[in-house]
């Protein structure tokens, strides 16, 4: 179904599915973590997928205009990292102080306190920022 979706927002812009973009989601699609454009690069070669670095951010890229990608810049790496934006509402992240490794924790458990913040400042709260850090299970 998701594959389908993709298909028609490709077609109504003019695009095709190539097997690079179908490489690139389905890799997206199996990862739980959001992942940067060189870790997307090293795990296609991987997985013998014929492509370079540039090739893959022109490819995210063109996945993110069509809504299909979301890209994160977390925890000041001054790299993007990119996820599937299909099944992920508004979430937020914890990164391992050692290996790096980014988890989505899909949740957010601040409506109680945006709350809080509207009555108290009269402002209409629209967004915010919450990261966590910590280490992993392999890291601990
Ligand atoms: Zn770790
Ligand atoms: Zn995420
Ligand atoms: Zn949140």
């Amino acid at each position: 179904m998701l594959e389908t979706a993709i298909r028609k927002g490709l077609r109504e812009t003019g695009r095709r599915m190539t097997r690079t973009r179908k490489a690139v989601l389905a890799l997206l699609e199996r990862t739980h973590e959001p992942l940067s454009a060189s870790e997307i690069f090293a795990q296609l070669q991987q997985a013998q997928v014929a492509i370079d670095l540039v090739t893959v951010y022109r490819t995210v890229n063109v996945l993110k205009e069509l809504g299909l990608v979301l890209q994160l810049d977390l925890f000041q790496e001054g790299q993007s990292r990119y996820e599937l934006k299909e099944g992920r509402k508004h979430h937020h992240h914890i990164r391992c102080q050692i290996c790096g490794r980014i988890v989505d924790l899909l949740l957010c458990p601040l409506k109680k306190l945006t709350k809080l913040i509207e009555e108290r400042t009269q402002f209409v709260v629209d967004d915010h920022t919450l990261e966590f850090t910590g280490f992993c299970p392999k890291c601990q």
